[in-house]
């Protein structure tokens, strides 16, 4: 049985504008999934519909294998944690979080017992009678989680809940955030804009643009093979070779480009003659002087930028035969150490068929 599954759902606001467009997936029990895409894809409306604040214009929702579509949010075993964390400002740490529980009449000490368990696991023990208002950035998105986990939902749904925090608190945070869900072990649905953020923390991630799911997978599948050109671009950097596919030699396949030829090692079915898009990481790429005899597929150019960013030194090389740029990240220190390589050099690129 799925814990969340959507069937054909499709969101068209009064204006016209078709927020989500006919998406169908289904995340398992317990399962870290994320809804990655730019901002305006859908992504927000989506959750919304999984929450009840918005009704699908067509399509159906399902809990637990239960039809939700027309159940009102408060009856929806789901919450669901805001960007902008919506607690009350002046109240207690202990009272925002218990404020759910007491509308719902639940015994005080069931109440007491249920918000120690949860400040425990946000790790705001301590801090249950300071006000909201006395509380940092960091502290706050903690009430906000504690709140939205206190009562047990079968589904958390999380609004780039990170977006506000700073980079380094932010990424203690999407640690922290999967180390508390396998502890709760309930389904959390987490909407984020930032790729490296749901590369880091899902365990499937739906890759969205303009409403639809263009790819749905674990985050090694979705950065090393992306099923389209949006998915590519939009997760991590890739460089885009766009050639003719000419027929199979031992197993590799070979693509015409402008000026050259390049060899790729794909499982992919393609007919010859057909249109194609050869997408290789910068990572995957690497630069010498000298031609390099080992690997197949090797293109001259000149060296245009070089950047350097800590953890590897960016090249910008302008290909001699058809005057594209290609992006070749280099971890290799001899790179920066020995200042091998500078502006205007003549340089190979090359990389393996199997990349
Ligand atoms: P995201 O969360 O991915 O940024 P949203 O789900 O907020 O995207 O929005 C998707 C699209 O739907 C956008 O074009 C947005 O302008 C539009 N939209 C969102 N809410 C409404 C609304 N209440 N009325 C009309 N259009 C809306
Ligand atoms: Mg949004």
């Amino acid at each position: 049985e799925h814990s969340v599954e959507l069937r054909n759902v499709t969101k068209v606001f009064d204006d016209d504008t078709v927020a989500v467009d006919n998406v169908s997936f289904a995340i398992k029990p317990g399962e870290f999934f994320s809804l990655l895409g730019p901002s305006g894809c859908g992504k927000t409306t989506l959750l919304r519909m999984i929450a009840g604040f918005e009704k699908p214009s067509s399509g159906t929702v399902l809990l637990n294998g239960k039809d939700i579509t027309d159940t009102p949010p408060y009856k929806r075993d789901v919450n669901m944690v805001f960007q902008s964390y919506a607690l009350f400002p002046h109240m207690t740490v202990y009272n925002n979080i218990a404020y759910g529980l007491k509308m719902k009449h639940v015994p005080k000490p069931k109440i007491v017992e249920a918000v120690n368990d949860v400040l425990q696991k946000v790790k705001l023990t301590g801090l249950e009678k300071r006000r909201i208002t006395q509380l940092s950035g960091g502290q706050q998105q903690r009430v906000a989680l504690a709140r939205a986990l206190v009562n047990h939902p079968a589904v958390l749904l999380l609004d780039e809940p990170l977006g506000a925090l700073d980079q380094k608190l932010r990424e203690q945070m999407q640690i922290e955030l999967v180390n508390l869900q396998e502890q709760v072990k309930i389904t959390f649905v987490f909407v984020t804009h930032d790729q490296r953020e749901s590369l880091t923390i899902s365990d499937r991630i739906a890759v969205m643009n303009n409403g639809n799911v263009e790819q749905l997978g674990s985050p090694k599948e979705i950065y090393e093979f992306p099923a389209t050109r949006f998915v590519a671009d939009f997760i991590g950097t890739s460089n885009f070779l766009t050639g003719i596919y000419r027929g199979e030699e031992n197993g590799l396949k070979r693509i015409v480009i402008p000026g050259a030829e390049v060899w790729v090692e794909s499982p992919q079915e393609i007919e010859t003659g057909e249109h194609v898009t050869v997408v290789i990481r910068p990572e995957k790429l690497s630069i010498s002087k000298e031609p390099n005899d080992i690997e197949l597929n090797s293109l001259q150019g000149v060296i245009e930028e070089i950047i350097y960013v800590g953890t590897d030194t960016r090249y910008f090389v302008r290909i001699l035969a058809n005057d594209m740029v290609l992006q070749v990240f280099a971890q290799n220190v001899l790179h920066t150490a020995k200042q091998r390589f500078t502006w205007f050099d003549q340089v190979y690129v090359s990389w393996d068929p199997g990349s």
